[in-house]
Parts: C-alpha cells; structure tokens; sequence
C-alpha cells in the first residue's frame, strides 16, 4: 500500500525520522555515557550497561491508540527496513536513520496455537512461539539485527571503520553473528569462539558456511566468554555477545510482537521463556515495561523462566524468597540437552536482578516466577511436543516442561494463557533426538529414553528380490513390477493394512 492511502493521521507517523536520546546507562553506578561508541560495560565501575532513551518521555505525546494503529499499519508498508523489528523503531533503535538498518528477515515469527489434542493433555491454553523460523534458525537474530544496523550505521557516517565482530557461542550467537558479518562483507568479518564440542553439528556448520573465523577452545561457554571479553578490552574488536546492550534492545521485538498479536490485551497471558545467559529474559522484561509506560498495553503478562536443573543458577538465586537475603552464586554446568542455555555464570544476571524488581513493582504483585526442570523433561517435553505438529527446539521442550513445574508450583492458573518460547528450530538439536532414538545418551545426561517416545527408519529389502533399483541402474518390466509389488506388500504387512476384497 502506499503512503498516501493511509489514513491521514497516521501518514506523518508510519516512516520514522530518527529521534529520542539513546545513552548507556550504568547498573552499577547509573552513571550515563553517550551512545556514539561501542560500550559494553561501564567504564568507572565494570557493571553491565542497559541502552535507555533520554526523551523516551516524547513518546507520551500520541496517545496510546495512535501508537497501536501505528504498529498496525506498518505491517502493510512495502519497506523493508520496517518489516523486521524497527516495526518498533522509536523504542528500538530510534536514533538509526532507516536507510542504515540491516533486514535479512528476522522477527515476526508465528505464534502457532498447541495442537487441541496437545492442549488437552497439558490442560490449559498455550501457544509456541517459533523463533526458530527466524533466518538463522533462533531468536538470537533479533538481537544481532539491531546490533549490526548500529555498527552499519556507525560505519556510514564515518564513526567506525573495518569492524571485526566477535562473540563467544554456545551456537547460535555465532550463528547469527556470522549470518550477518556476511551479509555486510567486505566491511565487517567475524571470528566467533566455540567451546570444542559443546555446539551441535548443525551450529557449527552455520558460522563455517558463513565464512566466519571459527575457534573451537577447550572448557564451556563461560571459559570462551572469559576469552573473548579478554578480546574486547584489549584489541580493537565488536563484541556480539548480549553484554552488547544493543542486542538486548533487538530482543524487546520478541515483547512488542506479543503485545501486537494479543492486540494489545495482556490480561491472563503467561510468557514461558529458557534462560541461559539471560539477555533474552532481559529483553523481554524491558519491552513489557517499555510498552507498559508509554500505555500501549495497560497489563503486564506474568513472567517464568525456565532453567536445566544442570545449570540453574537464576533459579537458585531466585529460591531465597527473602530478597535482600538472596545471593548470587555461578554454579558448574553439567551436560545439558538445553545446550544453547548450559551457562553457569550469566552475564545478564545485574540485568535480571534489577529488570524483576521493577517488573513486579509494576505489576503491583509478584509477576515473575522461576522454575528448574529435569533433563528427563526437557528431551520428553520436546518430543511430546514435535509429535504434535511444533517444531521446537530442546529449549522449546524445557518451556513446556516449565509450564508444567510452573502449574505444579501454584504459579499459573489454567485459565490463563500461556505463549512458550521455541527459541531455535527443532532441526539445530537433532543429534540429541537421534541419541534418545537410539539409546545412546551418555549418562551424565540423566534421560532415559521411553520406548513410547522412540522413532526410527525401517529398511524394506524382501530377501526374495534377486534384484533392486540402485542410483543409476533403474530397473524395468519385470522386475520393476516384481520390485514394486513386494515392497508394496511388505510395507503393508508392516502397517497392517489389509488387501482390499476383489469386486
Ligand atoms: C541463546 C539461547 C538460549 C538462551 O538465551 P539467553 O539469552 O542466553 O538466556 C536459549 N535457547 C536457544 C536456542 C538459544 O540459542
Ligand atoms: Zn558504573
């Protein structure tokens, strides 16, 4: 549609100029630094940053209906720099003229409803969000797009030059962050730091086909972060990790693409989400508070994150019901399922810290809740789940499965409804499916496969075919007929299919 055919109030309003007062601001000391370099921690006192918007107050000037009808109108502009997540611009990135943003696609994932039979069997109302369809397959592109239209931004009117990003991966990070290094060659390159081992196949192959600089190093991923902010505070690099405040703004879309689905009506709506280094947690809480403010949705939804029970630090913190005796204590991952969230020490957990007492503050009551899950769980959550028609990822099935521990907790109503978040697509895990399939998940995993979950291809040969088609020696007459016939029937034999009576 064009411009013109919009309503004419809205005309001025749907392509955003840049604006507001973007700064760095300090958990520690609240200190503010301006936003034209690359910061990823204060520089008087070491503590993680959040980005704030000095002028975010301009934003109460339309009302909250014209901001709704806004977002809604902009679905059908043909630009692409409003199609992904600066849909939000002005509470995204609002100082990024549009023609600097980088879109490869990410952002507005469906929400799928669960299947009824699966609805039925959990007992209440919920949805998969499928960040896995997003373009390198898991949310971390929301984040990575925001962070890559600022260097590109930074880059094109002179402020940075010849970029090396890098970030440190339990795999999909360095996924995205290479997708988009790609994109932006020759001025951006990649290097991205992998624990040796820890990421899947599929992840590996992702940064590798990209062209990105990979390093494979020994330990979890909290070693390569120790490494790779070495890196940062020492050579002339872009950290990519969620440290970089810049992808945690990215994230919020994850919020406002909620808000706008539901319409804007939050009432009863339960966000499940897995938490590993917590930016995604971060950014999540931080775009419901930001629409909160501005009125654009009046109900903030209840918050539960979900840890592994083999790496669960948040949740553990979170166990002390007495705030001010709470400590945080970083734990030694054991091998997870949730690979991608095996993470002792979080980077965000300041973040977290500060983001839930506001958000319950808000809210007016307690509004975030934590879980811990089994292993066990999480791999059978996951399979229940995709043998329902979802296609979510090990971290999908821990959402599930903390859904569940949050019903037995008491946290959540069955009248409420719950949107669980598939954080990556099926396809990146598969090698722990191929392993339950088989029976063959080292121990220190704890699963034990139940034979009702098992899947597995079966060869069809009949032993009384002297002949079968092979690549490039087809078969035909006879044979081909013989070949057809039997397979047919050993299938059928197989399916228990009977042979139709003759007329
Ligand atoms: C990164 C990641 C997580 C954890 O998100 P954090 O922001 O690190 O808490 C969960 N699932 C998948 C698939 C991921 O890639
Ligand atoms: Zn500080």
């Amino acid at each position: 549609m064009k411009l013109e055919q919009f309503p004419p109030d809205l005309q001025p309003y749907l392509v955003p100029a840049p604006g507001g007062a973007l700064a760095y601001r300090c958990l520690g000391c609240e200190r503010i630094f301006a936003i034209d370099r690359l910061l990823y921690t204060c520089p008087r006192c070491g503590e993680v940053l959040l980005i704030v918007d000095q002028a975010f107050e301009r934003l109460t000037r339309l009302p909250p209906e014209t901001w709704r009808r806004i977002f809604d109108y902009r679905k059908m502009l043909p630009q692409a720099s409003l199609r992904g997540i600066y849909r939000y611009h002005e509470f995204i990135g609002p100082v990024l003229p549009l023609e600097h943003v980088v879109y490869l696609g990410e952002g507005h994932t469906p929400m799928i409803a669960a299947s009824g039979v699966l609805q039925e069997f959990v007992g209440m109302s919920f949805y998969f969000k499928n960040e896995g369809q997003n373009p390198s397959a898991s949310f971390k592109d929301r984040g990575m797009a925001s962070a890559f239209s600022y260097l590109n931004h930074l880059m094109a009117s002179g402020r940075l030059r010849d970029v090396l990003a890098v970030c440190a991966s339990t795999g999909d990070t360095s996924a995205a962050a290479a997708l988009y290094a790609a994109y932006l060659q020759p001025r951006i390159k990649s290097a991205v730091l992998l624990p040796h081992g820890k990421v899947t196949p599929q992840q590996l192959s992702q940064p590798l086909g990209s062209g990105a600089r990979v390093f494979e190093i020994p330990g979890v991923f909290d070693d390569c972060m120790k490494v790779v902010e070495h890196l940062s505070e020492h050579f002339p690099v872009a950290l990519l990790n969620s440290k970089n405040p810049w992808r945690i703004l990215g994230q919020e879309s994850y919020s406002y693409e909620i808000a706008q689905d539901f319409e804007y009506d939050l009432t009863d709506k339960v966000i499940v989400v897995p938490i590993g280094n917590a930016g995604n947690i971060t950014a999540i809480l931080n775009g419901f508070l930001k629409f909160r403010a501005i009125g654009i949705i009046t109900e903030l939804p209840k918050i539960i994150g979900v840890q592994s029970r083999h790496a669960n630090p948040v949740y553990r913190y979170y166990r002390q019901p007495e705030g001010s005796r709470r400590v945080f204590a970083p734990v030694d991952v054991q091998p997870s399922v949730a690979q991608a969230a095996m993470i002792g020490n979080p980077v965000s957990m300041p973040r977290v810290i500060h983001l839930v007492k506001r958000y319950n503050q808000q809210s007016g009551r307690s509004n975030v809740y934590f879980v811990d899950v089994r292993e066990q769980e999480i791999m059978d959550w996951q399979l229940i789940a995709n043998r329902h028609g979802h296609i979510a990822c090990t971290h999908g099935g821990e959402c599930l499965a903390g859904l569940m521990a949050a019903r037995q907790a008491g946290h959540i109503r069955t009248n409420e409804v719950a949107v669980l978040d598939a954080t990556a697509h099926a396809l990146k895990f598969s090698g722990f499916q191929d392993m339950y399939f088989q029976n063959r998940i080292p121990d220190e995993y704890e699963v034990v496969p139940k034979a009702e979950l098992m899947n597995a291809p079966v060869l069809i040969r009949p032993d009384s075919l002297e002949a079968v088609p092979e690549p490039g020696r087809p078969l035909s007459g006879e044979p081909l007929e013989r070949f057809v016939r039997q397979t047919a029937s050993a299938i059928a034999v197989a399916l228990g299919l009977e042979t139709p009576r003759q007329a």
